[in-house]
């Protein structure tokens, strides 16, 4: 078994990952990197902190400087990252349960580091191929702050002036999580009244879970529907993605928001799209009014991050609302984010539910068959099926009819299939969906 996944090393303590691993994990970073110094941060999980402690005792025994940066979001350490040219160490899980907890690489500009930079770690953690420091030249630590340089970089983005003038009422649900130490301050900066929910840091993440979903964030949209807002926002547990809803309480599609800000971002600079097949062909529509491309690729943000390094694309997104831009990080960020959905609203004078619905209405529907080992055969049980749509194996597979498309993916975590199904017609979404079901039959 490997031990990096998509997005680096992911488990649970003293299951599949040890306080040795973190260790070993810090030696083979300050191994691999010739950098004398090394940025260190956690996320507010109950285990961060022990595992990080490990890989800074790895990391100064290699004999490397850490620079110490606390329980910060993952993009506020990238960016830090990036700022000093320095590569770095981020403990997180993301948006997984409480229980999991994770190790992942940040390359010196601040993005995921390629699969060779990912693979060389790992060959030294495997082999125990470690530098180990004499006596006189073990690391030292030093604290340093992350958040303002964060905070600044985000805001180079937007009209600050513009938006402070809107005097926009905000709701925010910081999920227990590290993003309570930045986005309510960057609220504060953009001139913003907010109320926030979930703003108390708590490594159990007990007011809804990690992952912004529409069930775990039904209480906060029966608040934003009760209590006039101009936007609520959601975050993940480490910070790189947010959901949002309108003034309404309603949820915005990811796929539509990241359409929003694509067309937003494109009216200034021109420059083409990477996004990956399961995105929209909304998308397309957007680049074809701008007159770029879109350059599709597997689903997955390292992927993504990978392409837009490649095609020096302006702007990579994810139909789960997660927008890239790399001229700024090459990596998602959900501070970003927020500062961009207040940006476009008040670049535009019109509430944020007329931007999104004068958007091409495309419909995303993602639907996950658990326990569904049987990927190959539900596969080619479809492909027959409609062989007159045309088909592509970029991701799993997908069936192409005009401007709808069907896209069965394997999951990469559990033995889950995945099926997108886009149209700007509902009625093609329901039918295609009473079809397969029918056709791949229970389990
Ligand atoms: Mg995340």
């Amino acid at each position: 078994m490997p031990l990096f996944g998509t997005n680096g090393i992911r488990g649970i303590l003293n299951e599949s990952i040890t306080p040795e691993l973190g260790y070993k994990f810090g030696m083979a970073v300050g191994t691999y990197y010739a950098d004398q110094e090394i940025a260190l941060a956690y996320d507010n999980r109950t285990t961060s902190q022990l595992l990080k402690r490990m890989a800074e005792a790895g990391l100064l025994n290699s004999g490397k400087n850490v620079v110490d940066l606390g329980m910060v979001p993952t993009p506020a350490i990238q960016i830090y990252c990036k700022l000093k040219e320095i590569p770095g160490v981020m403990i997180t899980a993301s948006h997984n349960p409480p229980n999991f907890n994770g190790f992942k690489v940040i390359a010196k500009d601040g993005s995921n580091p390629g699969k060779v930079e990912e693979s060389r770690i790992e060959e030294s953690i495997l082999g125990e191929r470690f530098n180990r420091a004499k006596w006189d030249n073990v690391g030292l630590s030093r604290l340093d702050d992350a958040v303002l340089p964060y905070l600044r970089e985000i805001i180079k983005n937007v009209d600050q002036g513009r938006i402070r003038k809107m005097r926009f009422r905000v709701l925010v649900d910081c999920a227990n999580s590290t993003t309570l130490a930045t986005t309510p301050p960057l609220l504060r900066q953009l001139g913003v009244t907010y109320v926030s929910v979930n703003a108390n840091s708590d490594g159990f993440f007990p007011g809804r879970g990690s992952e912004p979903t529409p069930e775990s964030i039904k209480d906060l949209i029966s608040f934003a529907k009760s209590v006039r807002f101009d936007l609520s926002v959601a975050h993940d547990g480490d910070g790189d993605r947010a959901v949002f809803l309108d003034e309404r309480g309603e949820m915005i599609d990811g796929d539509k928001f990241v359409a929003l800000v694509a067309d937003h971002i494109l009216e200034r600079q021109k420059g083409d799209l990477v996004f990956p097949v399961a995105s929209s062909f909304l998308i397309d529509r957007i680049a074809e009014k701008h007159g770029v491309k879109v350059i599709r690729t597997p689903v997955g943000a390292p992927i993504i991050s990978d392409v837009l390094t490649k095609t020096k694309g302006i702007m990579g997104g994810e139909e789960n609302g997660k927008v890239i831009l790399p001229h700024y990080l090459n990596g998602g960020d959900g501070g970003l984010s927020v500062a961009l959905a207040l940006d476009i609203v008040s670049s535009r004078g019109k509430e944020i539910s007329s931007l999104i619905k004068e958007l091409p209405d495309y419909k995303l529907k993602r639907i996950k068959l658990p326990n569904r080992p049987d990927f190959e055969s539900i596969k080619s049980k479809i492909r027959s099926h409609y062989s007159k749509m045309s088909a592509d194996e970029m991701d799993g597979l997908r069936l192409v009819e005009r401007d709808s498309f069907i896209l069965l993916r394997k999951s990469g975590t559990e033995p889950a299939v995945r099926i997108y199904l886009s149209s700007m017609n509902s009625e093609w979404i329901d039918s295609r969906e009473k079809e397969i079901m029918k056709l791949i039959g229970p389990n």
